[in-house]
């Protein structure tokens, strides 16, 4: 232990979280937010510089997604882009959080990708998402009004009106702060091995890949972005641009910051952007607005995003002491606030000793809300191949 809190507690806390990235600083947030007595362990520093979470455009796109997405993810996307706005006033840090839409656009040529794009989506979204405003088609003229900054440039697209994003760095940071006033016993530059668990009634592990070793079905794919300043641009909302070898995203922040990206490669490869990857991320904003030539390039980051082979997020009990919240995959801002949320109350249900062996969890599992992320290890379909513990 190389950061010792200034909180402690007489006896064992009630919860170890394990894994201070996006999840796990939520599922302690809300816990301390009970009364629990919670701990937090975290391998990298207080800003999350260690996690997924912060490269990540943090984008909130459930109708956006479900082009590559099951509806269950489009369905808690939708349901956690609800829950974001209350969440983020209980935090005492400012949070950029916006709910301006998403803009699709695609160049003449790729008109093809444009309909697999609108099969996928409507296929796995759910009915709701589309009544509640949908995909608004836009031609030439109505895009330019839309997204002033693309005017001429697209002579058609999606305005997706209800979707979001929220600024990442700013989720952690204000976090961080959420955790110091609710108490919770936070130890950063602290690596936890699975032979030396903390103390605690309940472990929640939230390591994302670093809970490889005990989740051996988990694996990483690998996300490069760029992070530019381009003053003079003015994009309002994230732009999606379809095409079939290079899509993009460009997610617009506060002051002329953006993030451009993402590669998605399988494999855990954390090192440094290839030379390909950011030609391809750079060239690719430089053809949906000539400004971003001018823009100055801030960082180039890879991570690797925890995933599950069903791709969905797995809530894991292991029949005893602890709990696993893992497989967020490429959807971590987008579906946090409800998988946060079931993890929080199964860990209460835990520690009471209202949930105390496989009958109870069932019974207790039919019931919830989000029933088909809940799991107990051992159990048919379980991720957690091998973990006995
Ligand atoms: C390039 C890229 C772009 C993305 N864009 C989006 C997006 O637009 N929208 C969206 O919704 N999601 C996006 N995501 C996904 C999102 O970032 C992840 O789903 C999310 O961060 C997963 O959260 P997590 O807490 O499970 O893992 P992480 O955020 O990775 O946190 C895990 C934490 O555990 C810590 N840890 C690991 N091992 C140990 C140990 N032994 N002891 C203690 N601590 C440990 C790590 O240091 C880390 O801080 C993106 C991801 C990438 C890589």
């Amino acid at each position: 232990m190389t950061a010792q809190s200034s909180v402690v507690f007489s006896g064992q806390p009630d919860f170890a979280v394990l894994g201070g990235g996006l999840c796990g600083r939520l599922v302690a947030w809300r816990l301390a937010g009970e009364g629990y007595r919670v701990a937090l362990y975290e391998r990298g520093d207080a800003a999350g510089s260690g996690a997924a979470a912060w490269v990540a455009a943090a984008m909130l796109a459930p109708l956006a997604e479900a082009a590559v997405a099951e509806p269950l993810i489009a369905e808690l996307g939708a349901a956690s882009l609800d829950a974001w706005p209350h969440l983020i006033t209980q935090l005492p840090e400012p949070v950029f959080f916006q709910r301006n839409g998403t803009l699709v656009v695609w160049h003449r040529a790729d008109r093809a990708e444009a309909s697999l794009f609108e099969r996928r989506v409507r296929a796995n979204a759910p009915a709701a998402l589309f009544e509640q405003g949908g995909f608004t088609p836009l031609d030439g003229a109505a895009l330019a009004q839309a997204e002033p900054a693309l005017a001429g440039r697209f002579n058609q697209g999606w305005l997706l009106p209800r979707e979001g994003q929220l600024d990442n760095r700013q989720v952690l940071a204000a976090l961080a702060a959420g955790l110091a006033e609710r108490r919770v016993a936070t130890h950063w530059n602290t690596s936890v091995a699975d032979d030396a668990l903390p103390p605690a009634r309940i472990t929640i592990d939230c390591r994302g890949l670093g809970a490889k070793p005990v989740l051996s079905t988990l694996r990483g794919i690998r996300g490069e972005v760029a992070r530019v300043h381009a003053p003079g641009i003015g994009l309002t909302r994230p732009v999606r641009m379809l095409h079939p070898r290079y899509p993009l995203y460009i997610a617009p922040k506060q002051d002329d910051l953006y993030v451009i990206g993402a590669t998605e490669i399988e494999g855990e490869d954390m090192s440094p952007i290839s030379v390909r990857s950011a030609l391809e991320l750079l060239s690719a904003a430089f053809a949906v607005h000539p400004g971003f030539g001018e823009a100055r390039i801030l960082e180039l980051n890879t991570q690797c995003r925890p995933t599950l082979p069903d791709h969905r997020p797995a809530i894991v009990w292991d029949g005893r002491a602890t709990l696993r919240v893992n497989g967020l995959y490429r959807h971590g801002y987008m579906i946090v606030p409800e998988v946060s949320q079931a993890a929080a109350e199964l860990a209460a249900e835990l520690v009471t000793g209202r949930v105390a062996d496989a009958e109870g969890f069932e019974h207790w599992r039919r019931a919830a809300r989000w029933a088909p992320m809940l799991r107990l290890a051992g159990a048919r379909e379980t991720c957690a191949s091998g973990t006995g513990a």
